[in-house]
């Protein structure tokens, strides 16, 4: 049975955020960002094989959890839906995912230091990120997550962190709404900046778990400000083209 339509809306959303992402510097041709269907919950919206800036409203397809596209469609996917179809499956309470390959992260990532909050606008971070390591389960690779067992065993790494760091590649963020995970995976990219130049100087005083939670509460609040200021950053521009 074919799946209904998903909202203008979140199609919409899910354009912008895209653009977001490069204007931001968090995406440049490659990295992606997914949002949960709003009325069939085990199937997601991601862009076609696009330069994330590039993405257009009649860009987006649906797929399931295996990776495999549920509305009509003859573009190329992306080789690492299967990072979005993954967690989407472990995580009931994920409802929007970013991919991206940002560079400040990568330090982090190849020397198996967790990012942590240490500021306000990053407490989504309480209790650092995750680690994975892809030779623990394929030994060497290319090292892009294109199958499900890959998948998989980056969501099981991810486990119930909002954050995961991918040696040698990138880093997966999560989030319960399309302007949330963009927040998320603007903020862990400039922590990633601040804790690098925190940690020269000197030993650094984190967030601990009770004032990351509390900043992170007050953040969502205030997520719609900065949404609307990206959005307007972004300028008159066309979602169709
Ligand atoms: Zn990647």
């Amino acid at each position: 049975m074919p799946i209904q339509a998903p909202a203008a809306e979140l199609v919409d959303k899910l354009v912008l955020a895209n653009r977001i992402l490069y204007d931001h510097g968090v995406v440049d041709g490659l990295g992606h960002a997914s949002v949960r269907h709003d009325s069939a919950p085990d199937v997601f919206l991601l862009s076609c094989n696009r330069a994330p800036a590039m993405v257009r409203r009649q860009d987006i397809v649906c797929y399931n959890y295996d990776g495999d596209a549920v509305s009509s469609t003859t573009e190329r996917p992306y080789l690492e839906r299967f990072i979005h179809a993954e967690i989407y499956r472990a995580r009931p309470d994920v409802v929007a995912v970013v991919h991206s390959h940002s560079p400040s992260v990568i330090p982090f990532a190849v020397t198996r230091q967790a990012l942590r909050p240490v500021f306000h606008m990053s407490g989504f971070l309480a209790g650092g990120s995750a680690h994975f390591e892809i030779r623990e389960s394929s030994g060497n690779t290319d090292m892009l997550i294109r199958s499900s067992y890959l998948g998989e065993a980056l969501a099981k790494s991810l486990g119930s962190h909002t954050c995961v760091l991918m040696r040698g590649h990138g880093s997966t963020v999560v989030g319960t709404s399309i302007e949330q995970v963009v927040y998320r995976a603007i903020y862990a990219e400039v922590n990633a900046r601040l804790q690098l130049a925190a940690h020269g100087l000197g030993d650094i005083t984190f967030l601990n778990e009770e004032e990351a939670q509390m900043a992170s509460d007050m953040n969502d609040g205030q997520i719609p400000r900065s949404w609307n200021l990206w959005v307007k950053r972004l300028g008159a521009i066309d979602l169709d083209a």
